[in-house]
């Protein structure tokens, strides 16, 4: 997703206290100096408008979240769909290029990450951009905990046939495989991001993945 250029949205971005400014200064800390607390850290890559993490954050405050987008023009929505909320403490936006995240977070301090309808980059000469490709996989394997995983839905069939082939590739162990999630048994605890919104509405079938590192 990427919206036309918003004036303004930078220093809407810089000046937003549900943004964390400085990420690398964070590394390791995410919980003593963010959150103040020792609670599980989920992170959502690619948070897009936040639709899905506002409501996580609601449905869960003993979890701690935080959204990561590329996009300011993007992470704008979410901050403004942010304000809406009831104060929360559970969750913080970045705007920052996911291809950076081993230098933001420490050793074992994420223990759940999301991708949720992450680009598909259709071009094989691209596909070391898919957030999961195996590149992208051993970025964020040595940030996961020990129990950690990544949950990644997508209504695109091709991506996701690469992506368990890249996680098998890579050792990771598929923990749930759903190509029909609105019809499984994990329909009920499921919260609905935008895109899932938009492309179930049109009939497309939403897939899922759990994944789990692989075993040293
Ligand atoms: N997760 C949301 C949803 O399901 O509605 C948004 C999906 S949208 C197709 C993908 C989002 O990922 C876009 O907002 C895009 O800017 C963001 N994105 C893509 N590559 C990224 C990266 N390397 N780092 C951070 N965000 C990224």
């Amino acid at each position: 997703m990427r919206l036309r250029n918003i004036p303004g949205a930078d220093e809407k971005i810089q000046g937003s206290g549900y943004v964390i400014q400085d990420p690398a200064a964070m590394q390791g800390q995410w919980r003593s100096a963010v959150f103040h607390n020792d609670r599980p850290l989920y992170v959502e890559i690619g948070s897009g408008k936040g639709r899905f993490l506002s409501e996580m954050a609601l449905l869960h405050p003993e979890i701690d979240f935080l959204g990561i987008e590329k996009f300011s023009s993007v992470l704008l929505r979410a901050i403004e769909k942010r304000e809406t909320l009831p104060e929360l403490l559970n969750l913080y936006f970045l705007r920052f290029d996911a291809e950076g995240i081993g230098g933001i977070f420490g050793e074992g301090e994420i223990d759940r990450i999301f991708l949720n309808f992450s680009d598909p980059w259709p071009k094989d000469r691209h596909h070391k951009r898919r957030l999961t490709s195996r590149e992208f996989l051993s970025r964020y394997l040595p940030l996961l905990s020990s129990n950690g995983t990544i949950e990644f839905k997508t209504d695109n069939a091709a991506l996701f046939d690469f992506s368990l082939s890249e996680a098998r590739a890579s050792g990771w162990e598929v923990l749930l495989e759903t190509r029909d999630l609105h019809k499984s048994p994990y329909a009920e605890e499921n919260v609905m991001t935008e895109y899932e919104q938009k492309f179930s509405i049109l009939g497309n079938k939403i897939c899922k993945m759990i994944l789990a590192p692989p075993k040293a």
